[in-house]
Formats: C-alpha cells, sequence, structure tokens
C-alpha cells in the first residue's frame, strides 16, 4: 500500500488518492484533481458537445414550413447562376416536390410520390454542377459530387459506386440521418453509356455494368458505406445509408446526341402538319428537344433513364452570358477581385471594354466560363502581387483595369496552358 505522504487530496472529489493520479495545478502547489474527475468532465463536456451538434443539426435540417417554393428557390438559384432558365424552373420544382415527399406526414392513402431524381444535360461549363451545389447551399442540406468516369462495377479497379456516398457522409460529419437528406451530383453520367444501342452479350466493364450498380442507389436502397472510403473488403464495418431520401441530380455533356435527337424528329414527321411543325423546329439548338429515347439511343439503359424521370437541359453560353458572369452572379469574378483589393486599401474598377476584351479571348480559345476564372487570374497576378507592398504609405488608392492594362498581362501570357486547365 503506498504511503500517504505518497498521496494527495483531489480538491473536485475530495479523495485520497496516489500523486501518479494526479494532475497538479501548473499555478498553485499542492491542488490536484484527480483521473477519475478529469474522466468525467471530458464525458460532460462530450454529451454537451454532441447535445450542441444535435440542436445544430435540427436547425439546419429543413421543415415543411421552411420549404422554399419553386419560385424562392429559382430567386435564389438566379443570384448565382447567369441565365439557363428553363433548367433552373424544372430543377426547382422537382427539388419542391422531393422534398415535400421527404417531409410529409405518413397518410393512410395509397398514393405514393415516387423520387423525382433529375438530369441535366448540357455541354460542359454551362452550370450544371454549379446549379446542383446552389440548390444544395439553399436548403442546407448536406451535397457531394462524384464523377461516373471514376466509377466501376463492383470487383473491378476503379472506384465502387459507394464511394460518392463518403463523401456525402463526410459533408454531413457522419451525420447519417442528415446524408440521407441529402443532394448527390454524378457527373459525366454520358460517359458511362453503352457503347451500342443493343445489350451487350460480353458485358462492358466501363459501361452498362456500372449504369446497373448505380441503378439501386439511385431507386433507393440501403447501401453500405466504407466509413473511409476505399474499396470494399469483408472484415470491414459499414454505415448503412438508406439512398430512399438522397436527391440524385446527374449531369452529361452527350456529345452528338443532337444526331440522335434530329434522327428521331426526322422520322416521327408524316404528314401536312408535322411538316409544319418540323418548319419550326430551331435546328441550332436541338439539346432542347430531348427526350427520353435520345438517352437510350445514346447508351443509357432504360431502367436508368426510368430513375432519372425529370430531365431538362442548359444553354450553351453565349458571348452576352459570359459576359454577365463577370458581373453579376453575387460573388462573381469582379466582386471576389474587387473585395480582395479592398482588403489592402485599394477600390478596384474595371472598364466594360476590359470586360468585353477578357470574354473575347475566353470565347477565342474556347475556355467557356470555367476558362473566365484563369484569364482574370492572369490579369490580376502582377497587380495582386505589388498592390499590398503599398499598404503602408498611401491610405486610400484606386486602380482601374482598362483593356490596354488587361491586353498586355494576356498578350505575354500562354492562353493555350489555360485551355489545358479547364
Ligand atoms: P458543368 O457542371 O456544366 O460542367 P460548372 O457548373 O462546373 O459546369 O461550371 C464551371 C464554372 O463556370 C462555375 O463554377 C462557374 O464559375 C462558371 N459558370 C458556368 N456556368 C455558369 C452560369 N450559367 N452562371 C454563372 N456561372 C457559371
Amino acid at each position: 500500500m503506498a504511503k500517504n505522504k505518497d498521496k494527495g487530496l483531489c480538491l473536485f472529489c475530495n479523495e485520497q488518492k496516489p500523486l501518479s493520479q494526479l494532475f497538479s495545478s501548473t499555478f498553485y502547489d499542492g491542488v490536484w484533481i484527480c483521473h477519475d474527475c478529469i474522466e468525467a468532465g471530458h464525458s460532460f463536456l462530450e454529451a454537451e458537445q454532441a447535445k450542441q451538434r444535435a440542436q445544430t443539426a435540427a436547425q439546419d435540417s429543413l421543415s415543411k414550413e421552411e420549404l422554399p417554393t419553386p419560385q424562392q428557390m429559382k430567386d435564389f438559384l438566379d443570384q448565382y447562376v447567369i441565365g439557363q432558365d428553363e433548367a433552373k424552373r424544372f430543377l426547382a420544382v422537382a427539388v419542391y416536390n422531393h422534398y415535400k415527399r421527404v417531409l410529409q406526414e405518413v397518410t393512410n392513402d395509397d398514393v405514393e410520390i415516387e423520387k423525382s431524381n433529375i438530369l441535366l444535360v448540357g455541354s460542359t461549363g454551362t452550370g450544371k454542377t454549379l446549379l446542383a451545389r446552389t440548390i444544395a447551399k439553399m436548403l442546407k442540406v448536406p451535397f457531394a459530387i462524384g464523377d461516373a468516369t471514376s466509377l466501376t462495377q463492383a470487383g473491378y479497379v476503379g472506384e465502387d459506386v459507394e464511394s460518392i456516398l463518403v463523401r456525402l457522409l463526410q459533408d454531413s460529419d457522419y451525420d447519417v440521418k442528415k446524408a440521407e437528406r441529402g443532394i448527390v451530383f454524378i457527373d459525366e453520367i454520358d460517359k458511362i453509356a453503352r457503347k451500342s444501342e443493343n445489350p451487350s452479350i460480353t458485358r462492358d466493364v466501363s459501361g452498362e455494368g456500372v449504369q446497373q450498380s448505380l441503378l439501386k442507389m439511385l431507386e433507393g436502397s440501403v447501401v453500405n458505406v466504407p466509413p473511409q472510403g476505399g474499396r470494399k473488403h469483408p472484415d470491414q464495418e459499414y454505415i448503412h445509408v438508406n439512398t430512399k431520401n438522397i436527391l440524385f441530380i446527374c449531369g452529361g455533356a452527350f456529345d452528338g446526341i443532337e444526331r440522335k435527337i434530329s434522327q428521331r424528329m426526322n422520322t416521327q414527321v408524316v404528314g401536312f402538319a408535322a411538316q409544319q411543325q418540323a418548319a419550326r423546329v430551331d435546328k441550332n439548338n436541338l439539346l432542347q428537344y430531348i427526350a427520353p429515347q435520345d438517352l437510350k439511343s445514346f447508351g443509357l439503359i432504360p431502367e436508368i433513364i426510368g430513375r432519372l424521370p425529370v430531365l431538362t437541359y442548359l444553354h450553351p453560353l453565349d458571348k452576352q452570358a459570359l459576359r454577365n458572369i463577370l458581373t453579376e452572379p453575387k460573388n462573381a469574378l469582379t466582386k471576389q477581385y474587387k473585395k480582395l483589393m479592398a482588403m489592402d486599401g485599394v477600390s478596384l474598377s474595371f472598364d466594360d471594354d476590359a470586360l468585353d476584351y477578357i470574354v473575347d479571348k475566353a470565347i477565342e480559345y474556347k475556355l467557356g466560363a470555367r476558362g473566365l476564372r484563369g484569364l482574370m487570374e492572369t490579369v490580376m497576378a502582377d497587380l495582386m502581387f505589388e498592390m499590398p507592398n503599398h499598404k503602408k504609405t498611401e491610405t486610400t488608392r484606386s486602380f482601374t483595369v482598362t483593356k490596354t492594362f488587361a491586353q498586355e498581362k494576356l498578350e505575354r501570357a500562354d492562353l493555350y496552358r489555360l485551355k489545358n486547365a479547364v
């Protein structure tokens, strides 16, 4: 037994404990707290933190009363995404119906509202991901992006489809209930189309097999998700995620689908009325007539098409749209640079023709909306390097980005390098 001199009094529980189990104060001699009390304090803190997390989760989660109307959703999207009115309207209605279904009280009638996953078709860089991300931000629900090209059928080299749900769990701090109401965006769904319209004799790993694997997740099932991601292995513990109430938004460019649309429309044209209708067809934007059969001709399996009942398209961005992207969205690039410069006491402005020039370069080098950022960075780099140096010498300064300034910076740069980056 330890001698009394080897013991001390815990000031918390008032018990004598061996010195080895006491933690002493750094300020007062002989003031101790024992391991048991530290442990108790730790459990108390953990419980408090869990309570706080639950409270925040409850505040974050959507209630029926708080669910914005489709018009409110569209108004919100308008603040961040330029144009794409049809897609916004379809998306808003589908998202509204989805969350109404999720938040509905249990009723006794037999009417079951089905899930309304969404497919956005449009060239790369037209705002598909931005739309999905923005709607998730508005609803404060967890959001994850997955890329269909990295997925493979279970058992093959590549990512399992479940890996997408790992990201959703991470975005909801592993709160499974929260994740189960989230939104998942699966990009490049067109890249897993099967290569020929006829069901394959030999299964094709990259296409049809992946579509089959995705199917279960899209329609709603309990998926075993490896908590840290990576490949599944037999003795691993899984988190069970029910995907019934997860909204899946898929996106794809479906390059060449216009040909399928036009073939279908041509074969449908029979009779005088149909000929008149054909004359009204806008041949420059055939994507607006996209229908589920075209997706089938492109190589999506009918079951997947059936699980993506809301089908809409995005317009290619024209010059005016690119120009608006620079200045109009709430976090438009020009606004971001102005804010950064204001932090260094610089009032920054852009001449209209400087912005027009940048947009012209984006079009000339086919950089699209995604390339605008690279172009702006190239124009602004030297300025952002030099301006902070003068911080202490002057009070307020101003700088205007003129066309000549932008021209000088972009002419010196290798814009083909930017092309590879988008
Ligand atoms: P997609 O998913 O269609 O390939 P993104 O949504 O990822 O394209 O767009 C890439 C970037 O281009 C966005 O982060 C945004 O900065 C810009 N962008 C694209 N389309 C729009 C748009 N319609 N309105 C505003 N910004 C856009």
